[in-house]
């Protein structure tokens, strides 16, 4: 089978979509977890994450070295201390951090949207990167992160209560806006044409990335909101009830059914 990274003819292992080391608030003592939908009615449990063979062990390996970055960090961003990032806290939501190996970081993030594209599980299938699929893959071959302002990346840290929260992973389906622009031309009037952009976005270990899916410069953004080159970033916190809305899972949270099977997985655990 071919490798969907580096189309390679070789062995493919069972690759998790979203990486193990994001489950790990998830799962109960069974290695078990729920998968709450809109759509689907009946919920299961299911055993170990979502598998899926997609890629070979080299670039299995690749990828895991910068989700393991990835999750130091977001981990240390829970905690708001870190041995060497730097936190400082202006405004009440806002928290300041320096030092971020921007790099790894935005390539974990970039790698984590292409697989849930490239995925043919029914799960992912709000994700779908058309053109940009091949584009990213690129990247990801090239292990070099693009410029800040190609597919700039967006991140909210989320608490219940006032409390750090990692125990969800979640989906959304693509936002889109237009922006006006003008095309380089000697024409009178300019030539303006409206182009789309859509936002694709999801939920890992307690933070929500926004990703404009985006790789030429004509996008008009105020970039100090977005993960900077220099490894600044300024993220927002947000308490997670206020992502729930008509078309967010958490809707789902108070259902009796989805409370009957937290609780069995309770009973089952002990
Ligand atoms: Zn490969």
């Amino acid at each position: 089978m071919y490798c969907k990274l580096c189309l390679k003819n070789t062995d493919l292992r069972e690759s998790h979509i979203i990486s193990e080391t994001f489950y790990e608030k998830i799962y109960d003592d069974l290695h078990r977890m729920v998968v709450i939908s809109l759509k689907d009615t009946k919920l299961k449990l299911i055993q170990g994450g979502i598998k899926e063979k997609l890629l070979c062990h080299n670039c299995e390996q690749k990828f895991s070295k910068w989700e393991n970055f990835l999750k130091k960090d977001l981990v240390d961003f829970g905690k708001k201390q870190s041995k060497y990032l730097t936190f400082s806290f202006g405004d009440e939501n806002i928290i300041q951090i320096t030092g971020i190996r921007y790099n790894e970081f935005k390539l974990a993030i970039l790698s984590i949207l292409w697989r849930l594209s490239v995925s043919s599980h029914r799960y992912f299938c709000l994700y779908k990167l058309g053109v940009y699929e091949e584009k990213i893959r690129h990247i990801l071959l090239s292990g070099i992160a693009p410029d800040e302002s190609i597919y700039p990346i967006i991140i909210t840290r989320h608490e219940i209560e006032k409390e750090f929260y990692s125990g969800i992973i979640m989906q959304f389906p693509p936002k889109y806006f237009r922006q006006l622009f003008t095309i380089q031309t000697y024409t009178i009037p300019p030539i303006k044409i409206k182009q789309l952009f859509a936002i694709q976005a999801f939920t890992i270990w307690g933070h929500t990335f926004k990703i404009i899916v985006n790789d030429n410069n004509c996008l008009k953004i105020n970039l100090g909101r977005y993960l900077r080159k220099s490894g600044y970033l300024k993220i927002k916190t947000q308490e997670l009830i206020e992502l729930m809305s008509e078309d967010s899972v958490l809707k789902r949270i108070d259902d009796q059914d989805v409370n009957d099977i937290y609780e069995k997985m309770i009973n089952e655990s002990e």
